[in-house]
């Protein structure tokens, strides 16, 4: 292949289609690595047959890469369009080889949402590598040929004729391998997500259009009727409600479900002391922060949002118009436009000393905030009640050790770079520990903060989706839902309730302890929020409030 092509840049500048036939190859093979990786390490693909289909596959491949750029890449815009491609493929592939994700619009979607710190957190020597060879060295080659210059007319008839003819044959060897390949994609959904660049056109096309219809409805009001059915005569009878978000914990590393290591040794003090109850079999509803978040606090569930194309206020603000006082810290990136209508403040702002560095804070950080963010909040809906959540950065990968300060850390040595495939598997799952011993520790800290209150209070905690921490070859979190790992969507929940909120309500922790193994999902948080926080609406199914058992058993 090399020689006539050197012969061609020798004698003569390239043809633009030419030069569009290389970028093909090169696309369609190079920038396919892992695609063709995870083609060859099926279990299906031995001998012959596996040869003959490979071989389609890539003549398809090409056939539709050759089709899609032969229809946009004009000698115009061909250079800087060619490198555009390159470094599209180049990233994708990094990902999916890295992490062992693959790219669709979910997985888009939580790139878009990622802000500055997240992005330092992947950079790493081996994604500088990887640029290097399939941007860099490839892009500063193409960059440097020579296009010959051509008619309009002529080269668009060429280069049209030349794409159809491509789309056919592609069409033509598809139909002719038709059984293989879709007993190999049927079987294997994630590789439909692996082919170059089509993944990535696919979940930017879906993304963008998606978000951009969603945009352009109006917002629409949620719980119009919302009140509080019991309201409190005196100020320090009004609950305080805090709900802490978790980040990345999963339910298979939570000392609490079960592990083998006892991740979470202050929250099990709290159950022995009988205030505190472990659910053990709840379901996120997405596999990112981004899919999960505005599910948890939409009041449609996991079903009815996903297909939802309307925009909603959230649960926040309900319990706004029901009168309570609603405040919002974030350690993260964002509440994913839940919080966009009640007070809410992020910690990156606030860049106090003793728990931030570098832009990062710990979660810690949320607490020593609380009582001055609280105290700012309108005094006649605080007497009504309080609602907090507190947006954690729990386990939020690949950085697990930053997760953790020092003094916490019990699990060594840990995984200390952001290439976790370069570590050794028991480094990783260390420095995750440590995240959770963290998020034990934070969690512990505000019941105790809770418990010195004199007013009813309650904690609820939840994690927006899980981790893979390297299990099948899969790292971090995003995989499409239908065919993520349980690692990735089996979470951990905890809610404890102080002494004064149980007698208030006249709930037991029995009721609740009675519920701990049921099949639960982030569907319940919304109405289950409503019921801890006695408001009253329509919206409200008592089905999905884990607490209504509760009151039905007073
Ligand atoms: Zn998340």
């Amino acid at each position: 292949m090399t020689a006539p092509i050197k012969l061609l840049s020798a004698r003569s500048a390239w043809h633009p289609t030419a030069l569009l036939v290389v970028l093909t190859v090169w696309l369609g093979t190079v920038g396919n690595f892992p695609f063709w990786m995870a083609i060859w390490k099926l279990p299906e693909t031995e001998g012959f047959r596996a040869l003959t289909t490979m071989a389609s596959l890539w003549l398809i491949l090409l056939g539709l890469v050759g089709w899609f750029l032969c229809l946009w890449v004009w000698p115009r815009w061909l250079k800087p369009a060619a490198v555009a491609m390159l470094l599209t493929v180049t990233s994708s592939s990094y990902f999916m080889l890295t992490y062992g994700v693959v790219i669709d619009p979910s997985m888009l979607a939580n790139v878009v949402q990622t802000d500055v710190r997240e992005v330092r957190d992947l950079l790493s020597w081996p994604m500088l590598m990887a640029l290097v060879v399939g941007v860099i060295l490839p892009g500063i080659w193409l960059w440097r040929q020579p296009v010959r210059a051509v008619n309009a007319k002529p080269l668009i008839l060429r280069q049209l004729g030349v794409s159809l003819l491509a789309l056919l044959v592609a069409l033509g060897l598809f139909w002719m391998s038709f059984q293989d390949i879709a007993s190999l994609t049927r079987n294997h959904k994630h590789l439909r997500y692996m082919i170059n660049p089509f993944n990535s056109v696919y979940a930017v096309t879906r993304l963008f259009v998606g978000q951009a219809a969603q945009a352009a409805q109006p917002l629409q009001a949620i719980g119009d009727d919302a009140k509080v059915v019991a309201p409190v005569s005196t100020a320090d009878q009004a609950p305080l409600v805090v709900f802490v978000l978790g980040e990345t914990a999963r339910a298979a590393n939570f000392g609490l479900s079960g592990y083998a290591r006892d991740t979470t040794p202050q929250l099990r003090k709290l159950q022995t002391q009988g205030d505190l109850t472990y659910f053990s079999d709840v379901k996120s509803c997405g596999t990112s922060t981004q899919a999960s978040v505005p599910c948890m606090f939409s009041h449609l569930g996991k079903a009815a949002h996903e297909g939802n194309q309307q925009r909603f206020e959230s649960l926040l603000d309900v319990l706004q118009r029901a009168g309570l006082a609603v405040l919002w810290l974030d350690n993260q990136s964002g509440c994913k436009g839940v919080c966009d209508r009640v007070p809410n403040v992020s910690t990156t702002a606030l860049n106090v000393p003793e728990f931030c560095k570098d832009g990062e804070c710990l979660d810690e950080v949320m607490l020593h905030e609380l009582p001055k963010q609280l105290a700012a909040l309108d005094p006649a809906k605080r007497a009504k009640g309080t609602v907090v959540v507190m947006h954690q950065m729990g386990s939020h990968g690949p950085a697990y050790y930053k997760r953790s300060p020092d003094a916490i850390k019990q699990f060594l040595p840990e995984c200390s770079s952001h290439a976790l495939q370069n570590c050794p598997p028991e480094q990783i799952v260390n420095a995750y520990d440590n995240s959770i011993l963290y998020a034990d520790h934070f969690i512990a800290k505000t019941v105790h903060w809770l418990q010195a209150q004199s007013r009813p209070t309650a904690l609820m905690y939840m994690s927006d989706h899980g981790e893979s921490l390297g299990e099948k070859g899969l790292y971090l979190h995003g995989m499409p839902y239908s065919m993520a790992p349980k690692e990735q969507t089996h979470v951990p929940m905890v809610v404890w309730l102080s002494k004064p909120m149980q007698r208030q309500r006249g709930w037991s922790m029995s009721c609740l302890q009675a519920q701990s193994g049921k099949a639960l999902s982030h569907d319940n948080l919304f109405h289950s929020v409503l019921g801890l926080a006695q408001v009253q609406t329509r919206l409200a199914k008592p089905e999905l409030d884990i607490f209504s058992a509760c009151s039905a058993a007073r």
